[in-house]
């Protein structure tokens, strides 16, 4: 069923709401090699995990610590003026680009019609698949922490799905999803043809993807494969040829158009 243009339009500002609140920091936090960071990377000031003005710092991208005073050029109290125009020193991610994809996510799904338990689950891996693709771009990893809870919302979702009506059987295809594919993935990843974070996302995906049909998971896995080749192909143009393969952005992309399509 189509949806008025006031429910689209009212779907992308949460997003953008969701993308600034929720996806900018998660971005910020786990944009690193290792754990995740809670400080401005330039002076260590504190931004996540202590109140909202620091909070607020970063939607802002702007670390009010080191801007501008840190951002004054070494030589500037030695002979130089110390007056020249100085640049805000920046951090997170780029202006507007989790608002933005995390909006077009949801607009996206919410647009493709799919209503109940199965909406609920679509808009959570839009919202954490707009993280992930993010972060996977940004340092090649897909944290445990959001791969857990990708995992945990879907299985969260499918159970309400089965205990309001839709009976026990429903939840038959995603477990024999989960463990093909993580079972496939795994022996995968012991000969590192993929990363451990991709293994511990691509189950619980298959199982929204498997909940909607056989044909749904069969698409939905196609299409994971194709996005994944078309993402390899532009980091190998980029990166001259020499890339480590990392297959985020495919799965999340792949999963979520042919879930939404499905719908
Ligand atoms: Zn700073």
């Amino acid at each position: 069923m189509p949806h008025s243009p006031a429910l689209l339009a009212v779907a992308a500002a949460l997003g953008l709401a969701v993308g600034a609140l929720a996806v900018r920091p998660l971005v910020f936090a786990f944009s690193v090699e290792d754990g995740w960071r809670r400080s401005c990377p330039h002076c260590e000031h504190a931004v996540l995990g202590v109140g909202w003005t620091a909070y607020a710092e970063l939607v802002r991208r702007r670390c009010h610590n080191c801007s501008p005073v840190a951002a004054v050029p070494l030589t500037a109290g030695r002979g130089g003026t110390g007056s020249e125009p100085v640049q805000p020193v920046r951090i997170g991610p780029a202006a507007l680009l989790p608002e933005v994809l995390t909006a077009a996510a949801v607009w996206g799904i919410v647009a493709a019609g799919a209503s109940g338990w199965l909406l609920a689950a679509q808009l959570w891996v839009a919202v954490l698949g707009s993280a992930m693709v993010l972060i996977d771009l940004r340092v090649q990893r897909l944290p445990n922490l959001l791969t857990g809870l990708t995992a945990a919302g879907i299985a969260l979702l499918l159970v309400g799905q089965a205990l309001t009506g839709s009976g026990w059987q429903v939840l038959l295809r995603p477990a024999i999803a989960v463990g093909l594919v993580g079972g496939v993935l795994f022996l995968a990843a012991l000969y590192e043809l993929l990363g451990l974070g991709d293994v511990k996302l691509a189950p619980s995906l298959a199982a929204l993807l498997a909940a909607q049909g056989w044909a749904t998971l069969y698409w939905g896995v196609l299409a994971q494969f194709v996005f994944g080749f078309l993402q390899g192909l532009v980091q190998a143009a980029r990166a001259g040829g020499r890339v480590e393969p990392f297959f985020g952005p495919g799965l999340i992309v792949g999963a979520l158009v042919v879930s939404a399509i499905a719908g």
